[in-house]
């Protein structure tokens, strides 16, 4: 099978779709891989370690799409893009659709078949293509959290650590799924107490087991929100209600309780964010002010690490593009129902019924 990968076009997106071990792989496995030039400089992989994989290289998108039957992207692709689709071509990427009516209508006239990262889903409900970029927005998280609480940057100018003979900064962090868990070791590892809160008991028991004693872990009820945020120097959104926008947990009249020149990471900013006073930001513009607590919600965290993002991205990407290009889309996904789950349109009609239902379509 041919399969593209184009160079991402996406306003900052630095990341790309496959790294030059997974183009060895696929030519290994008797496929033809065409990458468009500078497609990994971003991410630091340059041309010449796809040519020593075996890759060809195309010198502008066009050759790259209408060569291809496979196309392996990360971002959906955007206005520019949508006249390179074509009936017999699959694309693997995320999409994102139920956000956008125009991107939705715009696969479903091209009567390209798309599988999207983000739906492919494991018997027990985990999203394995989603999962490896929550590990790398919580781990950023503290990074991030720590960097503002620096004086010069707004922050209260508190280290993380400590130091023999001065307490640790405090460290609140709101979901312990994977977001949560992340930040959790991070922080943890550099000293902080730290403070998880989740409403599943099943959860705060298993990571009961797995982190280390600076992590305290307790329910999630108001007045335990309340009691914590008071006292920290860093707060974390990581929580997830399935379908649903983020739960307020942090009120406007809460930021006064806090210390001022906090900190709050609000990962959850993608889903509307956790915090009342969240709006979403950017890596060029990632901070603002208020009522004397940093806010940052950058809505794309895993961008602003796209080498370890791309590394971490297609480690989990690549089993199920090389089923794809091994046996078709249509043999893998009978073979596996969790790539099955990433059918989302398929010759002009949406297959996933969130998507319908997001548009009164039917499925
Ligand atoms: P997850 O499903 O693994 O974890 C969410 C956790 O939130 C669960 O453990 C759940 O029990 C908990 N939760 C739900 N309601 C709660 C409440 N009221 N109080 C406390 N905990 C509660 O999700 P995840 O993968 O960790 O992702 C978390 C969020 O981060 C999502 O919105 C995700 O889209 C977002 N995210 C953002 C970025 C970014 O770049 N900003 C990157 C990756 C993920």
């Amino acid at each position: 099978m041919k399969i593209g990968i184009p160079k991402e076009i996406k306003p900052n997106e630095n990341r790309v779709a496959l790294v030059p071990s997974g183009a060895a792989a696929l030519v290994s496995a008797g496929h033809q891989v065409v990458i468009e030039t500078g497609a990994g400089a971003g991410a630091g992989f340059a041309d010449e370690l796809y040519v020593a994989a075996g890759a060809e290289l195309a010198p502008a998108a066009a050759p790259v799409w209408d060569s291809a039957d496979l196309v392996v992207k990360v971002k959906e692709p955007i206005e520019p893009e949508w006249s390179l689709l074509r009936p017999d071509l699959t694309v693997f990427t995320y999409f994102h659709f139920a956000a956008n009516r125009r991107l939705t209508e715009a696969h479903l006239a091209s009567g390209a078949t798309c599988i999207a990262y983000e739906t492919v889903q494991l018997p027990h409900g985990e999203l394995p293509l989603l999962t490896p970029m929550s590990e790398v927005a919580g781990r950023l998280a503290v990074q991030e959290g720590a960097h503002y609480l620096e004086k010069l940057y707004g922050g209260r100018g508190v280290l993380l650590g400590g130091v023999p003979g001065v307490a640790p900064a405090k460290v609140v962090i709101l979901g312990g799924g994977v977001v949560g868990t992340h930040a959790a070791k991070m922080a943890a590892g550099l000293g902080a107490q730290v403070t998880i809160l989740d409403l599943s008991l099943d959860r705060l028991r298993h990571l009961a087991d797995i982190l280390p004693p600076n992590v305290q872990l307790l329910y999630s009820s108001r007045h335990a929100i309340l009691e914590h945020i008071a006292q920290a120097d860093l707060v974390i959104g990581g929580v997830l209600v399935t379908g649903a926008a983020a739960p307020k947990l942090i009120r406007r009249e809460d930021l006064a309780t806090m210390q001022p020149g906090a900190v709050i990471v609000d990962v959850a900013v993608d889903q509307g964010g956790c915090v009342e006073t969240t709006h979403p930001t950017t890596h060029a513009d990632p901070v603002y002010l208020v009522d004397g607590i940093v806010h940052y919600a950058v809505a794309n965290m895993p961008g602003g690490v796209p080498r370890t993002s791309t590394l971490a991205l297609t480690n989990a990407t690549l089993p199920y593009a090389l089923q794809l290009a091994n046996k078709g889309w249509q043999t893998a996904l009978r073979d596996n129902p969790a790539l099955l789950k990433g059918l989302n349109v398929v010759a002009g009609h949406v297959t996933y019924p969130g998507i319908a239902d997001a548009f009164g379509m039917a499925c």
